[in-house]
């Protein structure tokens, strides 16, 4: 029987190390450019990582887009003309504030420290000290000066071939802009009526001044956002319909735990000067509660910017007041990446069984890297190796199957479990005589015998997207 020891050591910072360590180990995640010594912010998705990723993002397509009538999906480039980034106020005002701190030099960012207070002009995206809290550095102990200084994050390119004649242009510094410069393009090929939305996964590019979370903070990254259009009279009740949405899929869905949820309101100080309300989806992260989604009430904002600074009728016609109207949006803007952070934090386990540590990861079924493995119980008898390869071909046409005959079976059933392969086929002398398999469980390690013929519909209905 299976005792579960405290999965993950109880310090938050051993926790994260533990997944960091085994995302490297394993082929989930990288450190970028490692042979050159790494790149600060920047990560790799191996293997495994790869298809968790994909797998989360397409239960989000599947959920957001192809189960609603009225999203539609979009996938902009990455770089805009530059005025659409004057327009959302990027370039002035997509600032963070820092102090430096007087004996390392390093930059910190006050505002994630306790009891600072700080308020931004978002014309000038100038930061004021309201109340000064914590000095002590958080990397080296040291002193950190109270004089707040303000960094545009946002990354810069040049485009054109001729030295001197080149065009600065940006990076997204959010994904979801394409989204504002692509409405009217959906509205003329798609001829929408309110309320509907424009869904994208995208990248997003962030001079991050504080690293060294992981996944979480990252100066490259990408976003799943929903903008959604609506009268502005049902911009209210649209809100309320969005956070029930996000907050149901994180849970529902993609499989993080209640308790590890939570909302937080921002602050009239924090919430940035246009939005009506913002909540932000938190998780319980191992140095605590912190922001994987925002969902935010935007009123007109974005439309009315881009409709002036383009010089462009954003407005709508909208059958149901005869009149035209510029939509209110509600945003859902979450990052891939910090999910993904949170689903492993979550369903990295450790057990003991007899005697030795088992370590699995618990994640749903359709979001597992390996979807099925197959064995042959010995690769001494030709006649298993034939049979297993054979059913090996087979699934591999529908699932991300692996074949191995590689060590004992326990060991073959470890090695799947650590990477979270919610099944293992194993084809013994049984299965020549009676056309039977050994299916065995990721989590509970149970097994049962079950016929071939029924194993692939038996893992087409287990590892369906829900
Ligand atoms: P934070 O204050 O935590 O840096 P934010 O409020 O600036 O985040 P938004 O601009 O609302 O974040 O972006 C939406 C989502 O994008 C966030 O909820 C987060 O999941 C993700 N995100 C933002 N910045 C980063 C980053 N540097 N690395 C990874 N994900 C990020």
């Amino acid at each position: 029987m299976a005792k579960e020891k405290n999965s993950i050591p109880s310090t938050g910072r051993e926790r994260a190390q533990k997944i960091v360590s085994f995302c490297k180990r394993k082929g989930f995640v990288y450190p970028s450019s490692e042979i050159y010594g790494g790149l600060s912010g920047f990560y790799d998705f191996g293997p495994y990582g790869v298809e968790l990723l994909r797998r989360m993002k397409d239960l989000w397509w599947k959920n957001m887009v192809w189960e609603r009538e009225n999203i539609f999906g979009l996938d902009g480039a990455i770089l805009m003309h530059p005025r659409a980034w004057e327009a959302s106020g990027h370039v002035a005002g997509f600032t963070d504030p820092l102090v430096d701190c007087r004996d390392c030099k390093s930059r910190v960012r006050p505002d994630k420290l306790p009891g600072w207070r700080l308020q931004k002009d978002n014309q000038s995206g100038e930061w004021k000290i309201l109340t000064v809290g914590e000095t002590t550095c958080p990397l080296c102990g040291g002193e950190l000066i109270p004089e707040v200084r303000q960094f545009n994050i946002l990354m810069e390119t040049y485009l054109g071939v001729i030295e001197g004649e080149k065009q600065k242009a940006y990076l997204k510094g959010e994904s979801c802009q394409n989204i504002y410069l692509d409405y009217k393009n959906v509205c003329e090929s798609h001829n929408p009526t309110l309320p509907f939305g424009i869904a994208q996964i995208g990248k997003a590019f962030r001079n991050e001044i504080t690293l060294g979370k992981f996944l979480f903070k990252t100066r490259e990254f990408e976003q799943w956002d929903v903008e959604y259009f609506v009268r502005p009279t049902a911009a209210d009740a649209a809100y309320q319909e969005w956070k029930e949405i996000r907050w149901q899929w994180y849970i529902n869905k993609l499989g993080l735990a209640r308790q590890n949820l939570r909302w937080r309101q921002h602050s009239e100080e924090e919430r940035i000067f246009y939005a009506t309300d913002a909540w932000d989806i938190e998780y319980h992260f191992p140095w605590g509660w912190d922001e994987i989604e925002g969902l935010h009430h935007r009123g007109d904002y974005d439309l009315k910017q881009h409709g002036q600074f383009s010089q462009t009728d954003l407005r709508l016609y909208d059958p149901q007041t005869k009149s035209k109207v510029l939509p209110y949006i509600i945003e859902a803007s979450g990052g891939v990446g910090r999910a993904f952070y949170a689903l492993l934090l979550e369903h990295y386990r450790e057990e003991e069984v007899e005697g030795r540590t088992r370590i699995y990861l618990s994640l749903p079924p359709y979001l597992a890297p390996l979807q099925v493995a197959v064995f042959p119980l010995v690769r001494t008898d030709r006649a298993l190796v034939d049979r297993a390869r054979q059913i090996y071909e087979e699934l591999k046409k529908q699932f991300n199957a692996v074949y191995d005959e590689d060590g004992s079976i326990g060991r073959r059933y470890r090695r799947q479990d650590e990477v979270g392969t919610p099944f293992a086929v194993t084809v013994d002398q049984q299965t020549l005589e009676d056309g039977t398999v050994t299916l065995r469980h990721r989590d509970s390690m149970e097994q049962e015998r079950l016929k071939v013929a029924s194993l692939l519909s038996f893992l087409v209905e287990a590892l369906r997207l829900p």
